[in-house]
């Protein structure tokens, strides 16, 4: 689900849901979204993403977007809760990394054999295919599944 800012050519700003980006394209195109003030059909998409409103003082004026601009492009900029949310992330991931042992593809071979005490008890960390996983889970092998930030994965050199 997409949510855009949209405004008419009136300046009537409001928000407009979508399946898919490509979704708001065509049904502008085909004239379905009007908008909800003032009924006019010249919808154009907003910059900016959705964001909270936090007072007048950071509204920016919105400048004339010719059908020429290609405002698609431009990626809206992360807010600061998303900035905050990516650095805790990525520390927590750091102190996966520091404390356990990176065994790759043989996650589950190894989650399996610290489980039935083949192997000293360790944190390990590693790939597991959901179907690896639901197998170790239905062991009874407790397993968390904690995405790694591709920058963390592949150190840049
Ligand atoms: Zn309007």
């Amino acid at each position: 689900m997409k949510v855009f800012n949209l405004s008419c050519d009136h300046d009537h700003v409001f928000e407009g849901w979508f399946g898919r980006a490509e979704d708001f394209d065509r049904q502008v195109e085909a004239g379905l979204i009007q908008c909800p003030v003032c009924g006019s059909g010249g919808i154009r998409k907003l910059l900016s993403a959705p964001r909270i409103n936090r007072g007048r003082g950071e509204a920016r004026p919105t400048h004339a977007v010719g059908k020429t601009e290609p405002d698609a492009a431009s990626p809206p900029s992360p807010s600061s809760a998303q900035l905050e949310l990516q650095r805790l992330w990525i520390q927590m991931a750091r102190q996966v990394i520091e404390s356990t042992e990176d065994v790759g593809n043989r996650f589950a071979e190894e989650a399996r054999r610290i489980h039935y005490q083949e192997k000293p008890a360790r944190a390990i960390r590693g790939e597991a295919t959901p179907r690896e996983a639901a197998d170790l889970a239905e062991e009874g092998i407790e397993v968390l599944a904690f995405p790694m930030p591709a920058a963390l994965k592949n150190p840049v050199q």
